[in-house]
Formats: structure tokens, C-alpha cells, sequence
């Protein structure tokens, strides 16, 4: 028996979500859902069962002429499981509305503070904490790019305190409201930035400092940390060890990635929606200096989250076993291929 998964929310995540359920032979879709009657319900019809996410729109759909099968209490019966991308905040307004009264486990993204579940998640770092459990968080994109890099290194080698800088991508391609034409903006200005203690939520033991950036670009983040070394290690030991995760592509400055922009221009011949599930840290940027080794890599923000929804389900349900859940997942997606 297939699980089976409802998506709120068929935004930039929850369509890329929903496709990747569609790839697994463990789960299925049974909807998706909308709130606007847009170019991407209209997408999401030809797709997936849609529903309509606030029932009082309905009649904005039906006007639209576009075919729903219900609203989010329609769906929410035909599921196992939902998987909440609403905006930010709205995850934990929706277990209160919808989730909790239909008993229906959830899982909840980046966006929704840590207490909206009982655990926060990423494959890598604590898998079989979410095992059995009925609420999880996926960590943010920015989240789940430190935490799998910061998991890689305390696994393979005996680290210290980590200093890290989110540059951050402004906004999504799609968003046309909001942005940030001219500058740089430090956000927060003062130490330190969210990053750092929501990577405690995963990992409680790092030792970690964040500060970050808004940079007028929409393409991915850039992180560069700074890990103090507990042991004498060289620059080719941790491409070595990082070379040996899927989820991590290392690709080169020789190759001609000169920046984020190469790396999706790469992203567009590789993928659908040039989707990178991989942190790519940048070979030359691995380096030592005394006690402190250094590493760049880049996150696509869009894609980071997807596999890591797609493992927690598999936890959620009991599934699979860790390693066979990320190796089915990574199959299916391509990564680390
Ligand atoms: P989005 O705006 O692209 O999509 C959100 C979707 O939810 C839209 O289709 C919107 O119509 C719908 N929606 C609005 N109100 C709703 C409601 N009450 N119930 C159900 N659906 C509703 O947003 P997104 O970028 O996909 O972000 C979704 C979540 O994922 C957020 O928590 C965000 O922080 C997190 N996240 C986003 C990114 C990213 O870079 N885009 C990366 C990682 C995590």
C-alpha cells in the first residue's frame, strides 16, 4: 500500500514536492491545493487532483471554470499524510484549523517555528528521530545546506566552533511584490542571525554563530563558513570526505564555475526547473589555515527541501530504514548522478 500524501499549498516548494512523491513507488499524490483560481492551479488541475485550500474561494475557481474536486476538507480524509508549503506562519495556522481535528500527521516546512512540531528534521543529520512521529519540520533551505555540511564534517573529523555568513538570494524568481534592487543589506544587522540557532534544532551540539546578508539576486544563497579544527586535517581529507555524499557536489572553479549564475546555467541542461538538491561547494574553496578550515558552497533554494520532505515521509510512515531512504530518493531524483 501506497502512502498517501496530500500537498497545501502548490507553490514554488509544494509543486516540486508533489512531483517528487509522484517518482516514488512507496507514496502517491491525492491532491494538491490552491487558494487562487492562477496560471499555476491551472497547472496544478492538469496535474493533480486540485482542491481549493480556503473554502471560501471556491466560487472564485468555479467562475474560472477550472475543475476542483473539493475543498482542503474534502482532501484531507483521502490522505495518510499532508504536507503543509503554505506561506510562512500559515503551516501552524492550518494544524490548529484543519490538521489536528482530522488526526492527520503533517509535515511543516522551514518557514513555521520549530514548535509547530515535534521534531525538526533533515535526512543526513537525524533521520530516525522522526520515526514514527505525527509532526515534522523541514528545515529552511538555508538550514538544511549548513546542517548537511556541519553533519559531513563533525561525522568525518573532530571540529569546534563554526562561523558562518548567509549570503542570501533576495527573493524567488517568481516574486514580483517584494525585492531588493540596490544594496546590500545585513538582515539582522546585529549578531546573530536565525540560521545558527535553528541548526541547534537539528544538531543541539554544534557550536555555531551566524550572520547574514540580503543580496539582489534570485538565484541561490552562498555560504562561507569557517569551522575551527580539533585535529590536524588537510584541505584533500574533507574533499574526500565531502566527495563521498550524494547530497554534496563539488564542482570546480577550473570547470568554469565562476558563479551562482554558471552553477544554474549547469542546473538548466541537468534538470527540470534547473533544480539542484545538492549543497555545491566549490573544490578551491576548501582550505586550511592553522586551526581554521574554510569552505564555500551554494544553495538553490528551491530544490534544497524537496528530498529531505520526501525522506520524512518515509520516517513518518516507518517506511524504510535511513540509508535505504536516501538512496531511494536520491535514485529517483538523480542525485549524485
Ligand atoms: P509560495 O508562496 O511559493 O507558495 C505558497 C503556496 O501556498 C501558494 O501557492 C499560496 O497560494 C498557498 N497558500 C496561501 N495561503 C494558504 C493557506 N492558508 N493554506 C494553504 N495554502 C496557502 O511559498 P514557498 O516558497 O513554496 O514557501 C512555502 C514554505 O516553504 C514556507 O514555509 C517557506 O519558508 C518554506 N521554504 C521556502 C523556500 C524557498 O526558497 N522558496 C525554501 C525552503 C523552504
Amino acid at each position: 500500500m501506497k502512502v498517501k500524501v496530500a500537498i497545501n499549498g502548490y507553490g514554488t516548494i509544494g509543486k516540486r514536492v508533489a512531483d517528487a512523491v509522484s517518482l516514488q513507488d512507496d507514496m502517491e499524490v491525492v491532491g494538491v491545493t490552491k487558494t487562487r483560481p492562477d496560471f499555476e492551479a491551472k497547472l496544478g488541475a492538469k496535474r493533480y487532483p486540485l482542491y481549493v485550500a480556503k473554502p471560501e474561494n471556491v466560487e472564485l475557481f468555479e467562475r474560472a471554470g477550472i475543475e476542483i474536486q473539493g475543498t482542503i476538507e474534502d482532501l484531507l480524509p483521502k490522505a495518510d499524510i499532508v504536507v503543509d508549503c503554505s506561506p510562512n506562519k500559515v503551516g501552524a495556522e492550518n494544524k490548529a484549523k484543519y490538521y489536528e481535528k482530522a488526526g492527520i500527521k503533517a509535515i511543516f516546512q522551514g518557514g513555521e517555528k520549530k514548535d509547530v512540531a515535534e521534531v525538526s528534521f533533515n535526512a543526513l543529520a537525524n533521520y530516525d528521530e522522526a520515526v514514527g512521529k505525527s509532526y515534522v519540520r523541514v528545515v529552511s533551505c538555508n538550514t538544511t545546506g549548513l546542517t548537511r555540511l556541519i553533519y559531513m564534517l563533525k561525522t568525518n573529523f573532530s571540529i569546534g566552533r563554526i562561523r558562518a555568513t548567509m549570503l542570501r538570494r533576495v527573493v524567488d524568481p517568481k516574486e514580483d511584490k517584494k525585492g531588493l534592487v540596490n544594496g546590500i543589506m545585513p538582515d539582522p544587522v546585529a549578531i546573530p542571525s536565525h540560521h545558527g540557532p535553528d541548526v541547534k534544532t537539528v544538531l543541539p551540539d554544534v557550536d555555531i554563530v551566524t550572520t547574514a546578508f540580503k543580496l539582489p539576486t534570485t538565484l541561490m544563497h552562498v555560504h562561507s563558513l569557517c569551522v575551527e579544527m580539533r585535529e590536524a586535517v588537510k584541505a584533500e581529507d574533507v574533499v574526500s570526505a565531502l566527495s563521498e555524499e550524494p547530497r554534496i557536489m563539488l564542482i570546480s572553479a577550473e570547470d568554469g564555475f565562476t558563479s551562482t549564475a554558471k552553477v544554474i546555467e549547469f542546473a538548466r541542461e541537468l534538470r527540470l526547473r534547473y533544480d539542484l538538491y545538492e549543497n555545491i561547494v566549490w573544490r578551491e574553496s576548501i582550505g586550511v589555515d592553522g586551526n581554521d578550515l574554510f569552505v564555500t558552497q551554494a544553495v538553490h533554494q528551491e530544490a534544497i527541501v524537496v528530498p529531505e520532505n520526501i525522506d520524512a515521509i518515509r520516517a513518518m510512515f516507518e517506511l524504510a530504514e535511513k540509508e535505504e531512504s536516501i538512496r531511494k530518493t536520491n535514485e529517483s531524483l538523480g542525485i549524485g548522478k
